[in-house]
Parts: C-alpha cells; sequence; structure tokens
C-alpha cells in the first residue's frame, strides 16, 4: 500500500480559513476513511472482474449480469416511429421518437417530441395499481395530445419501448421480472413480477392504441443511442441517482445461458457464426460487493445503508450514486453538529432531515469561486437556515471534494473491470446520469482513476489526468428515449425476418 497523502497536499481548493485543531483532526480522519488510493482500486477492480464473471456463470450472485437479449448494436439505419416511456427515478418521460437512420442525409438521425411528469413522491412508496395507474393515464394524456390516437388504433397500434432502470430478469426483450427495486423505491407488489404484464394490462383495461415491444434497462439503451452515432462505444454506463453499465458480451462467455436454448437461435443474425454473437448484458454492478468483501466503508456508508428501504442491498451503488452523496455529507456534518464541532448554538433541524441535501448542493459548493464563498453561504441559509461561520465553509469544502473524490474514483472501477476482462483497450464509455454530466469536475477524476486502474502513460495525461488516454469517458446520447427506439425498432425488424423466414 503507497503511503498515505493527506487531503492538506491533495485538494485542489483555494483555501478560506484555518481549521482549528480539532476540525483539522477531524478532516484528517474523515479523509483516511475517505480516500481510495492507487492499490485499492486496483484491489477493488480485481474483485469486481470476479463478480462480473461469477454473474455471467450463475443465477443469484452479487452482480446479476442480467440478459437484455438485444444482440447487436445498431446499424445506424434503423428507422420507425415509436413512442417510449422511461421511468427511472425522479421522473416519467414520454417521447415520440423518429428514427430517420440512412435518410437523415447530414441532419439529426432522430427527432423527438416529448413530455416529462415530476413522479409523486407517495408513488414511490405505494402499491403497483397506483403505479401503473399513473403511468397509463399519461400514456393516454399524451397518446391524446400528440394526436396519436388519430395515426394508431388497439388494431393497428403504436409499438412502445420501455425503459425501466431497475434490476430486471429477462426471459425475453418484452418481459422483465423485477428483482428488487433500487434507488429508494418501494413499491408493493411488483418485485418478483413481470412489469411489462403490469404495463399491458393497463394498455388493455384503457385500450390504449398502442403495443409494448421491449423493456430495456438505461444503460443498454444509453449504449446502443451511442453507437447509433458513434461506432466507437464500447460501454454504455450511467452515474446518476443510480450506477451501472451495459456492455456487448460474447454469448459464449454467457454460460449461464444454455447454448442449445432456442431463443439464441431466434436471435441468430444468419450472417453471424454462433461463436461471434454477441448479447447485451446489463450488469447491474450497482449490487457490486454486496457480500462487504473490499470497498472501504464509513460509518456513515453503514447508516445510510441501514436506514435504506432494502438494507445489504446495492452496496456499491450507495457509496457511488448520485441518491447519496448528499446525504453522506449531510450525517458527516450532523455527527459533528451532535458532538458540538460546528454550527454551535443554531437550530439545526433542517440539517437533521433525511436526505435534505443532494449532489447538485455538493456540486454547487465545489464549483463556487464567488468573494468569500458567498454563494455556499446563500446554499447553506436557503437550504438549511444555517449561518456558517468561515471555519465551517471551509470544513464544507473539504468535506464536498473528498465525498465526490472518492465516488468518482469509485465509479471508475466498473468500466474498468469491464474493459480489462475484455480485453477493451481503447473506445468510448457513453455516460448519462446527473452526476456524469452536472458535476463538474466528475470527468476528469473518474479518468484520471481509470488511468491509475489501467497504469496509463504519463504521456496519456497532463499530471497523469489521462485526457488523452485511449478509453474516453463520452456524453450519452439519449438512451431511454432514442436508444430504447432503436431497440424497439431493432426488435421489429427481427420478428419480420423470422417471419419471412417462415418460423
Ligand atoms: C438500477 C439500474 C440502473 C441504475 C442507473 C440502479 O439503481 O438498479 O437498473 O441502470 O440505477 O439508473
Amino acid at each position: 500500500e503507497e503511503s498515505y497523502i493527506s487531503w492538506h497536499q491533495r485538494s485542489e481548493l483555494d483555501k478560506l480559513a484555518d481549521l482549528p485543531r480539532e476540525l483539522d483532526d477531524e478532516l484528517t480522519r474523515l479523509d483516511q476513511d475517505f480516500w481510495v488510493s492507487s492499490q485499492k482500486l486496483k484491489d477493488i477492480v480485481e474483485r469486481f472482474r470476479g463478480e462480473l464473471d461469477e454473474g455471467l456463470s450463475k443465477d443469484g450472485q452479487n452482480i446479476p449480469m442480467n440478459v437484455s437479449w438485444v444482440p447487436s448494436l445498431p446499424t445506424g439505419r434503423e428507422k420507425g416511429t415509436i413512442l417510449t416511456l422511461d421511468l427511472g427515478g425522479t421522473n416519467l418521460r414520454l417521447c415520440k421518437v423518429v428514427l430517420h437512420g440512412d435518410e437523415a442525409h447530414g441532419e439529426e438521425k432522430s427527432t423527438l417530441d416529448q413530455e416529462q411528469y415530476k413522479l409523486p413522491e407517495e408513488l414511490k412508496t405505494g402499491d403497483a395499481e397506483s403505479l401503473w395507474a399513473f403511468i397509463a393515464e399519461k400514456v393516454e394524456t399524451f397518446v391524446k395530445d400528440k394526436g396519436l390516437d388519430k395515426e394508431y388504433s388497439t388494431a393497428n397500434p403504436m409499438p412502445f419501448g420501455f425503459t425501466f432502470s431497475y434490476p430486471a430478469t429477462q426471459e425475453r426483450v418484452d418481459h422483465a421480472v423485477l428483482q428488487t427495486w433500487t434507488k429508494g423505491f418501494d413499491i408493493k407488489g411488483v418485485e418478483g413480477q413481470d412489469v411489462a404484464k403490469q404495463l399491458r394490462d393497463k394498455i388493455e383495461e384503457k385500450s390504449l392504441p398502442v403495443e409494448l415491444v421491449c423493456v430495456i434497462n438505461d444503460t443498454v439503451g444509453a449504449m446502443i443511442a451511442s453507437a447509433y452515432n458513434d461506432p466507437k462505444t464500447v460501454i454504455g454506463a450511467i452515474f446518476g441517482t443510480g450506477c451501472n453499465a451495459a456492455y456487448m458480451a460474447s454469448l459464449s462467455d454467457v454460460t449461464k445461458l444454455d447454448p442449445s436454448d432456442e431463443r439464441i437461435a431466434a436471435m441468430q443474425d444468419t450472417n453471424t457464426s454462433t461463436e461471434h454473437q454477441k448479447m447485451a448484458i446489463n450488469c447491474e454492478y450497482g449490487a457490486f460487493d454486496n457480500s462487504h468483501r473490499v470497498l472501504p466503508r464509513t460509518k456513515y456508508d453503514r447508516q445510510i445503508d441501514a436506514d435504506s428501504p432494502r438494507p445489504g442491498e446495492q452496496a456499491f451503488e450507495k457509496l457511488s450514486a448520485g441518491l447519496y452523496l448528499g446525504e453522506i455529507f449531510r450525517l458527516i456534518l450532523v455527527d459533528l453538529a451532535d458532538r458540538g464541532l460546528v454550527f454551535k448554538d443554531q437550530d439545526t433541524k433542517n440539517l437533521h432531515e433525511s436526505y435534505a441535501l443532494d449532489t447538485g448542493f455538493l456540486s454547487q459548493i465545489e464549483e463556487d469561486e464567488s468573494p468569500g464563498f458567498s454563494q455556499t453561504r446563500d446554499l447553506f441559509h436557503a437550504k438549511l437556515g444555517l449561518q456558517p461561520m468561515d471555519v465551517e465553509i471551509e470544513l464544507s469544502r473539504r468535506l464536498a471534494e473528498l465525498i465526490a473524490v472518492r465516488g468518482a474514483r469509485l465509479c471508475a472501477c466498473g468500466p474498468a473491470a469491464i474493459c480489462t476482462k475484455e480485453g477493451i483497450t481503447a473506445g468510448h464509455v457513453a455516460a448519462d446520469g446527473s452526476v456524469a454530466n452536472k458535476h463538474p469536475k466528475f470527468k476528469r477524476r473518474w479518468t484520471k482513476a481509470l488511468g491509475e486502474v489501467l497504469d496509463w502513460k504519463k504521456e496519456w495525461g497532463e499530471d497523469g489526468d489521462g485526457a488523452r488516454g485511449p478509453i474516453k469517458i463520452t456524453s450519452a446520447e439519449d438512451g431511454s428515449g432514442v436508444g430504447c427506439a432503436i431497440i424497439a425498432a431493432m426488435e421489429i425488424a427481427r420478428r419480420n425476418k423470422t417471419r419471412g423466414r417462415g418460423q
């Protein structure tokens, strides 16, 4: 293990104030708990590879490595008009997607007409009936508002794709049994059930003019949508409320599937021999290290887990994803406040409220360049009703940094494990999600950590930041809209072809 370098030497932030001895000691302790060294990253990636392999060979492992029944990347020529639904965390989104394929002629390859709805908080802990009723009602409104009911009917339905960003076992591309809720969801009557069927039943009940063709994960969508435009795409990854990735595995490596399974034959492209046949795998690696073997968990991480609706699950996600970063920060401040080290004689009622702070709060603190960090001061006041002193601002900035740095470094481990396992030495990791896209320093930190794990040469980045490295993090195209539509179009084309072959 390399020797520990303290945050004093490592931090990139300007200093506002000297911390008093006791806070400085606290911060050093926290930093030791949160800092993930290069060697530790390598140990994590090694174990990560092992768990990816276990998931491909057997059911019921930590990382489930879900088979998505998407057998290839798109050609870029896929065409069609598809309705898509996205349920992933905070919002529900409906899109009418038109894919232009090779008729794009230099224009955008897809056009989108969309509406977004906030998911009512109580729905997330309600029951299946209310969830599907809410969704069906939105689909009905969308179909009417966009005049789709004039173009389509129940006899001639509009193809419909569903991006369902939770772990699901799929027996076909239009089937998905929810394994467990993640990201704080706890809706009764859905786990262990086929969400495609539940949705279809509601659609029928309401006689909506749509036909469900596919259920996909957001990571698979991000990979497919990005590959539609960028052939260098090798992985689709989400660093958002949750975290996860998808890649194209060789079918022969998915040893938990029986090669004589007729679904594989049905999927097979006549031009591809079995040994070259691929399969998109939705890793669901938020569940990495659920057995707690390598990840460095602090007492705050344990507390988040214990208070979550599914303790013991999504161990990796709980250290690195957007839903939890603000909460980790809050728990540290609560700990320090309860011990009389910060916010003395202030009303910390709001600070004591679970999930009062989101990742945006941390990004804003790290981004603040205003004189005297007045923006951070305003944030504390607006969100928590607190009036921080200079030392508290100083401490908060350091905390925001060390939590986000740990998150970004851990986030590099998943794609690093996939790349080393698959022998991928170059390409694009198409990333989406609020942490990837909104946190100002995430991509740079992520890339630096990836370079450390993969032992990248110094010339691939000044100061070892990996900026010129061969594996790059790119901004994914819209996976849950366009990606989902492409998968629906590919599935429809495959079905037509199979029918043509008389199977
Ligand atoms: C879910 C995944 C999803 C990821 C990112 C996780 O909590 O289990 O299905 O891909 O979040 O949205």
